[in-house]
């Protein structure tokens, strides 16, 4: 039985040193074992690494002679552990099993939102096979205001209810904390296309708002599309009677107006970051062309789909041309973006604030309620509530270390 074959898993930790992993590596290649599974992690200065060998008998013990001495010079400690053949199958025929993605995103995440957050994973029957962080280093100033925080979490298991997770992850997050669960399949891992709300989304104002004022109707106007973003009364309805209040406004303000939109945190870093790895962009809103495009110019989005305001004399007349741009619409353009592009929906992402943004929202292979109303909050599976629009990086599992 000299040449049995034997299932060796070497645990490898200590101060990280340059060239460690292949002076150990260099030893299992002289001795020919087959290498099943290899993993590093590393925090701080320090290194952890895990490897799964297959080897024979004859071979196993100069292996781990040979591995011990070189651990001890280079002055880390190494284990090794045998591995039966069928314990290696059962752990081969779990890797079948469905993975997803959670992530924990807010201006800091702290030990009491992680062991809230595994303590469910845990209570669901999952797995949990690794952790990154994907924010930068952390300054040890924890009161910075400026500070983002986002540790993802890859699990796998079979979820018998994924909705009961959605649900439990989605009472834990709140003003200080963002949760994401993410099915870990093909189409997370190639997202394509983008779609954004415009007002409350990408600018911090509903411009139908400013332009009321400016028209001297403020007030008026602005309980109306607050009562329609929650879902209250019919968008159609409320936007034609909306629009007729802006009647006679000189179109000189828009300009004004869209001179002065204040901008949501990270956007910009946002549009750089995905023009930069090739996402198509766009904007679907129910609020104006005219400022979809200023912002469309200004950020360098794809498209922009919105609602056009009737202009006579250099004034506005109180009517609008074409189809509104509601929530079904949206979603409808959502759809029709990904045919044109030859993208999968599921490849697609959607975030809004608004009650008019949930179709699309939930048509989307992800679907992100920003700083949103209530009721969307409730409805949608995600949601960034603590950060600005560039938290989105981090729910597409983008790391601050790789894109900056
Ligand atoms: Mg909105």
């Amino acid at each position: 039985m000299k040449n049995k074959v034997e299932i060796i898993q070497i645990n490898i930790s200590g101060e990280d040193k340059p060239g460690l992993t292949s002076s150990l590596t260099h030893i299992l290649a002289q001795y020919d074992a087959f290498i099943l599974d290899i993993g590093q992690a590393n925090i701080h200065s320090s290194l952890t690494m895990g490897i799964l060998i297959k080897t024979t008998a004859d071979k196993s013990g100069f292996i781990m002679k040979d591995l011990l001495f070189k651990a001890s010079e280079l002055g880390v400690m190494i284990r090794f552990t045998p591995v039966a053949e069928d314990k290696y199958d059962a752990w081969v025929k779990r890797q079948g099993r469905n993975r997803y993605i959670v992530t924990l995103l807010g201006r800091k995440v702290t030990a009491q939102n992680i062991a809230s957050v595994t303590q469910a994973i845990y209570e669901e029957g999952l797995n949990i096979d690794s952790i990154r962080r994907l924010t930068g280093r952390m300054p040890l100033n924890e009161d910075d205001r400026a500070q983002k925080s986002c540790i993802e979490l890859s699990v796998r298991g079979n979820l018998e209810d994924r909705g009961l997770l959605q649900k439990k992850l989605m009472n834990m997050s709140g003003s200080r904390l963002d949760i994401s669960l993410q099915k870990d399949d093909i189409y997370r891992r190639s997202r394509r296309l983008i779609c954004f709300d415009m007002d409350s989304t990408l600018i911090e104002t509903e411009v139908i708002d400013e332009l009321a004022k400016r028209a001297g109707v403020g007030e008026k106007v602005a309980e109306i599309t607050e009562r329609a973003m929650r879902g209250e009364i019919d968008f159609c309805e409320s936007f034609t009677e909306r629009v007729a209040l802006l009647k006679g406004l000189d179109v000189s303000v828009m300009e004004d107006i869209a001179r002065n939109l204040p901008i949501t945190e990270g956007l910009e870093r946002l549009m750089t970051i995905l023009k930069r790895v090739g996402y198509k962009t766009a904007i679907l809103s129910g609020g104006f062309t005219y400022f979809g495009n200023y912002l469309k110019q200004r950020f360098g989005f794809d498209y922009v789909y919105a609602n056009e305001l009737e202009v006579e004399d250099g004034k506005l007349t109180g009517r609008y041309v074409g189809e509104v741009v509601d929530g079904r619409r949206k979603a409808e353009l959502l759809r029709l973006l990904c045919q044109f592009e030859n993208i999968d929906i599921a490849q697609s992402v959607a975030v809004g604030d608004g009650a008019n943004d949930l179709p699309m929202l939930n048509l989307a292979g992800l679907g992100i309620a920003f700083h949103a109303k209530p009721k969307v909050k409730a409805t949608a599976e995600q949601s960034i509530s603590t950060i600005g629009l560039d938290g989105i990086l981090y729910f597409l599992g983008l790391k601050d270390s790789r894109i900056e």
